[in-house]
């Protein structure tokens, strides 16, 4: 029978171990894990913090014990792998509690080490004992306790990604001060810049303290510093600046490791050595849209990996398409939601794009809980492949930009999604969805139907003196609206062309979109061919 070892015990390592055996019976199956629980949640660390996962003990989803009654798998907890012997086919493996080393021999092996957070030495007072780093049941444990025993009031949660923003607000819930510091000019780098500040707002809002473009320097025992020379109170400081892909067994092998740093894989998992394969954290991946090499530390990507690993130590052929890159986080009372690629990634990867913000309400608006949906769609020019796309808002965000991801998977176009028949009743979401709807935008704009800019450009447009028209309803315009723009109603638009100039641009907006646009056609429609709308109206501009 076959002898599959695997290093890490967690999502990849895991879902080898599952999966080999489903496919026999026979093989032995040996798992080693470093630390002191195998197959835990990542993802629901930082839920400890606040009490949402009250007891650390749930975190962990399945024991050794479990493994071995219900699949036969010996699962062996404080065992470090020390070595790879390629030429033997063995691994050395460390008893962490004994001290004792050993050797076991292989006919397949996984490596799933998954990715170490990053703790630059350049930081003044990195390794003190009030700052931690956040990657297992312990490191969760050791952190929740710390604040409890020494009574911490301010914490600085450095780091302002997926983990940094969970643990930020899991500490508010808690009722901590906490200081989120980041080094960009944006929370979330999933998100483009215009769609972060719907985020960084709800942080704000619910009292986290958000410092951006300003790295940290050092840490002190009551407070940190940052790169302006910021003082910030912290008796405890959360690191969440990145992680690393743990290659150095990798590396002693002789594996060969790719231009990201992590480990090189081809299509079926396998490294440059034909026994030893590799998923998760730790590898490379093909990004499907840029076609190029990658690194995505997340969950579901690692699960698929490892399913699709295992098939191929039994010969079974993995149809592997890249990655997209899909990703959603909770943040208070807003969710956001992001798959493909966003303008940045764009730009780097030399794809030419474009845009298009859409604002419905995610249920009809007579509906209780309806709200905005915020929704920004990419796609590319002049193609009108769908690249990505970005969601937030207060429902369910997921929903649509899981259609998007799937979209990408099949090389759809934006004139492709039009045709989308999505689930609908008014509980759940709009007859014209935001798929449909920012679909139909796009589509328009390749089509040459009408212009638009992006509410990101009002700015300059209001500074250059630009011919701005209001179309929202008298009240709406008086509660508040954009310096120097002239309120022309919709509903009087048609009775008011004379108040129009032909011999400049003019730009419409409202509330989210919707009703410029059927102002710019009903002037395009008059004999005006140089009215613009602004995507994104006000509902964007009023997130700046
Ligand atoms: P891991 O799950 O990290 O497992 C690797 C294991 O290998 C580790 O336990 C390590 O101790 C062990 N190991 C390393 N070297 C050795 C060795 N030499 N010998 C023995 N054992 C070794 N992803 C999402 O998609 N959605 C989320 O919401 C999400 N939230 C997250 C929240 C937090 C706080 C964290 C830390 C991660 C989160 N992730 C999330 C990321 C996700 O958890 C990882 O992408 C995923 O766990 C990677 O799986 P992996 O098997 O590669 O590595």
């Amino acid at each position: 029978s076959k002898r599959v070892l695997i290093v890490g015990g967690v999502a990849g390592g895991a879902g080898t171990a599952a999966r080999v055996r489903r496919l026999d019976e026979d093989a032995e199956v040996i798992m080693f894990e470093r630390g002191s629980h195998v197959s835990f949640s990542n993802c629901s660390l930082p839920y400890h913090l606040s009490g949402i996962v009250r007891d650390c003990d749930d975190l962990v989803l399945m024991c050794p014990s479990k493994f071995a009654e219900q699949y036969n798998i010996d699962a062996r907890v404080n065992s470090e792998v020390t070595k790879i012997n390629r030429e033997e086919k063995t691994i050395e493996v460390k008893n962490l509690e004994t001290g004792e080393t050993y050797t076991e021999a292989y006919d397949k092996l996984m490596l799933s080490p998954g990715a170490n957070p990053i703790r630059p030495g350049s930081i003044k007072g990195v390794n003190n004992e009030n700052v931690f780093t956040i990657r297992n049941v312990d490191d969760i444990d050791q952190l929740n306790q710390y604040v409890k025993n020494n009574n911490v009031e301010n914490v600085a949660v450095i780091g302002a990604g997926y983990i940094g923003v969970e643990i930020a607000e899991n500490f508010i819930h808690s009722n901590k001060n906490v200081a989120l510091v980041e080094a960009m000019d944006q929370v979330l780098q999933p998100l483009d810049f215009d769609m972060a500040q719907i985020l960084q707002k709800e942080l704000h809002d619910n009292g986290v303290n958000i410092v951006l473009s300003d790295p940290l320097t050092e840490v002190n025992d009551d407070h940190v510093i940052l790169k302006s020379g910021k003082k910030i109170d912290a008796e405890a400081v959360v690191l969440a600046i990145g992680v690393s892909p743990e290659t150095k067994l990798a590396e002693d092998a002789g594996l060969k490791i790719g231009e990201t740093g992590g480990i090189e894989v081809n299509h079926n998992y396998m490294t440059s050595d034909p026994d030893i394969y590799a998923v998760g954290d730790v590898i490379e991946v093909y990004s499907k849209i840029a076609r190029s090499k990658t690194r995505l530390p997340l969950a579901g990507p690692a699960q698929r990996q490892a399913r699709a690993a295992a098939n191929h130590m039994y010969n079974i052929p993995n149809k592997n398409n890249g990655v997209i890159g899909t990703s959603v986080i909770r943040a208070f009372d807003y969710n956001a939601a992001a798959t493909g690629l966003n303008e940045k990634q764009l730009k780097d990867a030399g794809i030419s794009y474009d845009f298009v913000y859409v604002i419905p309400t995610d249920k009809v608006g007579l509906m209780p809980d309806a709200n905005p949906l915020h929704f920004k769609l990419l796609y590319e020019v002049p193609t009108g492949k769908v690249l990505g796309a970005q969601a937030i808002g207060k429902g369910n965000v997921d929903k649509r930009i899981d259609v998007i991801a799937t979209a990408i998977l099949f090389d759809a176009t934006v004139e492709d999604l039009t045709e989308s028949e999505l689930a609908y009743a008014p509980l759940f979401s709009t007859p014209r969805n935001a798929v449909n709807q920012a679909s139909l935008v796009a589509t328009n704009i390749i089509n040459n139907r009408y212009n638009q800019v992006p509410v990101t450009e009002v700015r300059e447009l209001v500074e250059n003196d630009a011919f701005i028209v209001d179309v929202r309803e008298k009240e709406e315009y008086e509660i508040g609206h954009l310096v120097n723009s002239v309120n022309i109603p919709l509903s009087e638009l048609r009775e008011r062309t004379d108040e129009i100039p032909e011999d400049q641009p003019v730009y419409l907006h409202c509330r989210s979109g919707q009703r410029s646009y059927n102002a710019v056609l009903a002037l395009q429609g008059r004999g005006f061919d140089n009215v613009i709308n602004i995507s994104g109206s006000f509902l964007g501009i009023s997130c700046y």
